[in-house]
């Protein structure tokens, strides 16, 4: 049982503070509210009983972005492995001042994470993700950030990292999501920043802002419990994830017309080139013009509102080989081996109405 939260200012004597085969929580000081408050951070420590490695897992960098919040409470509170080696740094909320406000961003209208690794003398970003990057980042060995999609989007379970780096992209085959998708990240992000400077660091994107969605939590703690295993911290084997794709090339598919989206396919499902994803219609139903996939893909992402202007994103693909597509789209494979992606991709689809594309006639209507 661990004791009450422990105020601190730095985790610079963390192997004191923990002893090992210990827990503790912890709220360490990144700064301070307008009305004078001390602004802290929850960490939870857990170290295993013999020396390992040490791994930090954070959630709410984007303080909307909850998925990855419910997921680390479980683990705090209902571990589903036994950490034998090393050290996890848990954090299920980064940005407090976002998760206050149900906001991505800080007070000041900043993105927290564009502001990696921060600096002790710039804005209030800039600093916070400085205290961030020093006292949490640069004292693990690599780490793990979960993130949710934007708000009025969806994402597809999949994992993002430098690939081109080994060490990286062993750890995001280990996570175990059937998509990788391969990128640096977009500059003063955690995850590119903490590469850069050694920390080998994933991300995991699924599911939607301001909600804990059950089998997006059951991704993301198989996910950790696979990394953890993968890195010997724990006795367990990592569970092997039966197909896999890397990708190397992502594309936002946007509306052409101003109107009112029918969706045709759902998030995770497997498309091919120049078939029918959404059809844009008028609020009396005419229809105004279709979206067709550009290439063969997998649906990543894509928008839950269905009021669309010209130029919005809507279906976000990943490009994936005809011959994968061909297979996942085989009368012999009815299921993907892997039952928690059918899951998945049931559930997510709950939130938003998918019809099948009838034979079209004119793209543009007299009623439109
Ligand atoms: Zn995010």
């Amino acid at each position: 049982m661990s004791l009450a939260p422990v105020s601190l200012s730095s985790l610079e004597n963390l192997d004191q503070l923990v002893a090992p085969g210990a827990d503790q929580s912890f709220r360490l000081t990144i700064s301070e509210s307008y009305s004078g408050v001390m602004i802290q951070i929850p960490i939870f420590v857990r170290r295993g009983a013999l020396p390992g490695p040490s791994a930090f897992i954070t959630a709410a960098l984007h303080g909307n972005e909850i998925n990855g919040t419910g997921a680390i409470t479980h683990v705090i509170r209902d571990p589903p492995f036994r950490l034998l080696r090393g050290r996890l740094v848990m954090v299920p909320v980064v940005n407090v001042h976002g998760f206050e406000t149900y906001s991505r961003y800080l007070p000041d209208r900043r993105d927290l994470n564009r502001s990696f690794p921060g600096s002790a003398q710039g804005s209030l970003a800039a600093r916070m993700a400085h205290r961030v990057f020093q006292e949490i980042v640069k004292r693990c060995d690599f780490g793990i950030d979960l993130h949710t999609a934007a708000v009025r989007r969806t994402n597809f379970p999949n994992v993002r990292g430098d690939f081109s780096i080994p060490a990286i992209k062993k750890l995001g085959a280990a996570f175990g999501c059937q998509w990788m998708i391969n990128s640096h990240g977009p500059l003063g992000s955690l995850r590119r920043e903490a590469t850069r400077q050694g920390v080998p660091t994933i991300i995991l994107e699924a599911g939607e802002v301001w909600k804990v969605e059950p089998r997006v939590v059951v991704v993301a703690m198989r996910g950790i419990r696979n990394v953890l295993a993968l890195q010997n911290m724990t006795d367990e084997a990592p569970e092997p994830t039966p197909m896999q794709q890397v990708i190397e090339k992502t594309r936002w598919v946007r509306a052409e017309r101003g109107g009112f989206l029918e969706f045709h396919v759902a998030p995770g499902e497997v498309v091919r080139c120049d078939q029918p994803l959404a059809t844009n219609n008028s609020l009396f139903g005419a229809e105004r013009n279709v979206l067709y996939a550009p290439c063969d893909a997998v649906v990543i992402g894509m928008t839950t509102l269905p009021a669309a202007s010209p130029g919005e994103p809507v279906i976000h693909l990943g490009e994936i080989p005809r011959s994968l597509v061909d297979l996942i789209l085989s009368p012999e494979l009815q299921h993907c081996p892997d039952p928690l992606h059918d899951q998945v991709k049931e559930d997510l689809a709950t939130n938003i109405v998918v019809t099948a594309k009838e034979a079209s006639g004119d793209a543009t209507s007299p009623n439109d």
